[in-house]
């Protein structure tokens, strides 16, 4: 159960309170129940804010992704693109040219062959 539905559950079951507390005619009751509904509605804006801030966070988190693909420079070997120097994993260079997506490429037969745009490399080894 999400944290949303639990106060809506509470809400509810405020709600039923506030009722059997209007038959008892208890006044420290009725006050209590009142905190308590207040003390929600505070619970709900707190959980609106920290959603809003993840979602900033998200793109935040994104986009610096997305700039650090973009600084790493390949390295061409056997037609294919290599990062770091690290010659044993071999990327697509057609879809990290095109969408800086670090795609590996798979033996197929002789070739390597990017499962993603369907490109097939010559890589000999
Ligand atoms: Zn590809």
């Amino acid at each position: 159960m999400d944290i949303v539905s639990i106060i809506n559950t509470s809400v509810e079951i405020l709600k039923k309170a506030s009722e059997a507390a209007k038959k008892i005619k208890d006044a420290e009751v009725k006050n209590l129940l009142a905190d308590l509904s207040l003390q929600l509605a505070d619970a709900k804006m707190a959980i609106a804010d920290i959603k809003e801030e993840m979602s900033k966070l998200r793109e935040e988190n994104l986009s610096l992704r997305a700039q650090k693909n973009k600084e790493e420079k390949p390295t061409v070997k056997n037609g294919c693109y290599i990062f770091d120097n690290d010659s044993s994993r071999l990327y697509c260079p057609t879809c990290y040219d095109v969408s800086g997506k670090k795609i590996m490429v798979a033996d197929v037969m002789f070739v390597k062959k990017c499962n993603s745009c369907g490109g097939i490399f010559d890589a000999k080894h």
